[in-house]
């Protein structure tokens, strides 16, 4: 494999996520120091919109868990890291009402929030497993090896592309109910919230090229064992 082909699979992704993070980072910082127009923290705003979608078995609770601010469909929890839950910027609101977008999903069945749920198993294996695969699979030069990475890439390219329309669409319900509930007003507070929610979408897309990168990379790699 030639060093141009590995960097379009593997150095581009990976530039990209770099990427990604650097700009949640830095929209994040600014939207962060802008107060949001009525002093509601991010749990208030969550609460406000469940109550207002007619959804009263999801329970709002602040987590200082590592997957921070996170809808769980399995125990209908809405869980929302101390920034979110405690803050009353323009970025803490706009990341409640993403979360409750997918609180939104699931009461209305949202097809593939269901299948993104489906596949979180086989994803959380996959992932597991993929360090000792690949490195097993280059070391010992065992075909069979690099066939199961693929297996388990495959898996996970799968997961980061129903992962984006589940976020986008959260994210864009998160955007309609804020300005209908007047939860945000004028276009700067509109422009933080969308800025925050779409620097965030590109991280989810940065995930789904670094799986889809390195599967194609896997895919050439056995190609040229054989
Ligand atoms: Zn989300």
């Amino acid at each position: 494999m030639n060093i141009s082909t590995y960097f379009l699979l593997i150095g581009l992704p990976l530039l990209l996520a770099l990427w990604s993070q650097y700009r949640v980072t830095s929209v994040l910082n600014r939207y962060t120091k802008i107060a949001s127009p009525r002093g509601l923290t991010g749990a208030e705003v969550a609460q406000q919109i469940l109550d207002a979608s007619g959804i009263d078995d999801v329970t709002v609770i602040q987590t200082e868990g590592f997957m921070g601010d996170h809808y769980n469909p399995t125990n209908k929890t809405l869980n929302l890291s101390s920034a979110t839950f405690l803050g009353t910027s323009i970025a803490a609101i706009g990341i409640a009402a993403h979360e409750c977008g997918h609180a939104l999903q699931h009461q209305e069945h949202y097809l593939p929030l269901q299948w993104r749920s489906a596949l979180v198993p086989a994803t959380k294996f996959s992932s597991q497993i993929l360090p000792f695969v690949v490195l097993g699979g280059f070391f010992f030069h065992m075909t069979h090896l690099i066939t199961l990475g693929i297996a388990c890439y495959a898996i996970l390219m799968l997961f980061q592309l129903i992962t984006l329309p589940v976020e986008f669409d959260a994210s864009s319900r998160a955007k309609t109910i804020l300005q209908k509930m007047d939860l945000i007003q004028s276009p700067l507070e509109i422009q933080g919230v969308h800025a925050v929610l779409n620097a965030a979408a590109w991280t989810y897309i940065a995930a789904f090229v670094a799986a889809l990168g390195n599967l194609i990379y896997l895919l050439l790699v056995r190609r040229e064992e054989r």
